[in-house]
């Protein structure tokens, strides 16, 4: 076995991990996961542990060979670094400017990926809506919306996290028109405050963030939008943290990933004057909390009665066996609970069940229509599509218990290498 240790942070304290931790094989940085194969092969034939860090990323490297945990979902990177400064964050200075991976290649991994059984994709970026900076389209990432939905076979597509300054109606016009790209949004606000946004060095402000919801909401009615929240900034008044609540208030999130603001060390903001004592931080946050809280249940309370399609998960619902319901998600994004009728077997991560939204928490939906209609005179509701994703998931199955698992049709039965993902090493 060897043990390499790579990323953000490896970049950051490269000396002192090959020092506290003698046995790592390979330290690595943001810019060259790509030499990651040849480094483990240096270390092995050297027997010595290879530090290396890039300044920057010269290609994107799109060639990995990979490999993704789950048969029906798959991340795939479409960009990496940021040309943004945000003064809370770490990766201009570690990732550098961003480099656009070349669509062709986005398309072709996804067909790859789709070709060995995934339904849902998730496209992923420092900053995933500027795609085509670096190769000056700025409308690039509408276009590679509309190619997703072009695939065959692709039936969800997701991404994260757009920036609101470079979020244009071109890409709220590419969502509503393409019927894979799922009705949900995650967006991060960071502050409702126009004063704080500036001191984040966020070029966007509390009235245009409004505006963007409103115009996806306008073409997508049912659309989820998510959040991120940066409580406490450095200077934050109780004026400014009043903003963020009206914001809130108004954006109605269907949930948030709220965050205490904490020094960063090598950030501007780690030295900026005015960082707020932890307990004021902490009264905001319990306060913004209860807020969203209340906002998501209600958000959530309006689902009842709903008729969902839910992509069955596996390890999604922690109290799956205790409740006796599997669980997966809507097409929003929300988490679902579903009860099964009796006798049913259960359905495969990757297929896909229709039921009715029962009953509802803040952070979950319940869909007990199989065995608990909503009203006494609506139908009991529950469909399985078994789908190809769900093959997929059997394949996996049997492979792990040593059993050989015949390979897609669609790859004319020879194993197909995909994906950008963790890398694998090859026994050599
Ligand atoms: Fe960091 Fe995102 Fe700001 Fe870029 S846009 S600097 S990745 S927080």
């Amino acid at each position: 076995m060897q043990i390499a240790v790579g990323g953000c942070l490896a970049q950051k304290d490269q000396g002192a991990i090959v020092e506290k931790a003698p046995w790592v094989d390979v330290v690595f940085g943001t810019h060259n996961m790509g030499s990651l194969p040849v480094l483990l092969e240096r270390a092995r034939h050297n027997r010595e542990a290879q530090v290396e860090i890039l300044e920057s990323l010269e290609v994107f490297p799109s060639t990995l060979p990979t490999k993704r945990e789950s048969a029906y979902a798959a991340w795939v990177s479409i960009s990496v670094g940021c040309n943004n400064t945000c003064t809370f964050c770490i990766v201009p200075s570690l990732r550098g400017k961003e480099k656009d991976r070349r669509p062709g290649d986005i398309l072709a991994e996804v067909q790859a990926l789709v070709d060995d059984g995934a339904i849902e994709v998730t496209l992923l970026g420092q900053n995933v809506n500027s795609y085509g900076v670096e190769f000056g389209d700025r409308q690039a990432f509408g276009k590679l919306l509309r190619a997703m939905g072009e695939i065959d076979g692709l039936e969800r597509v997701r991404f994260t996290s757009p920036h609101p300054a470079a979020f244009t109606d071109d890409v709220i016009a590419a969502m509503a028109e393409t019927p894979n790209v799922m009705p949900s949004l995650h967006m991060p606000l960071q502050s409702g405050s126009d004063g704080i946004l500036k001191a984040m060095r966020r070029s966007y402000r509390s009235a245009r963030f409004l505006g963007i919801l409103d115009r996806v909401r306008e073409r997508m009615p049912d659309a989820a939008i998510t959040t991120d929240i940066i409580v406490g900034f450095p200077g934050e008044t109780e004026d400014d943290f009043a903003d963020t609540l009206r914001v809130v208030e108004q954006s109605r999130f269907s949930s948030a990933f709220t965050f205490q603001y904490s020094i960063r060390p090598g950030t501007p903001a780690a030295t900026m004057e005015g960082q707020l004592p932890k307990e004021v931080v902490q009264e905001r946050y319990d306060r913004l909390i209860a807020l969203q809280e209340r906002i998501s249940l209600e958000e959530n309370r309006a689902q009842i009665g709903r008729t969902v399609e839910v992509l069955v998960a596996a390890g999604e619902g922690k109290k799956d066996a205790e409740t006796h319901r599997p669980s997966g998600r809507a097409e929003d994004n929300r988490l679902v609970h579903f009860a099964l009728p009796a006798g049913v077997e259960e359905p495969r991560p990757g297929d896909v069940v229709t039921v009715r939204v029962t009953s509802a928490a803040p952070h979950f939906l319940i869909a007990d229509s199989a065995v608990a209609p909503v009203a006494a005179d609506s139908d009991r509701l529950f469909a399985v599509r078994r789908t190809r994703a769900g093959d997929a998931w059997d394949r996996r199955q049997a492979e792990s218990c040593g059993v050989p698992a015949s390979a897609p049709a669609a790859t004319g039965g020879a194993p197909r290498a995909v994906g950008l993902g963790m890398p694998t090493v090859r026994p050599l």
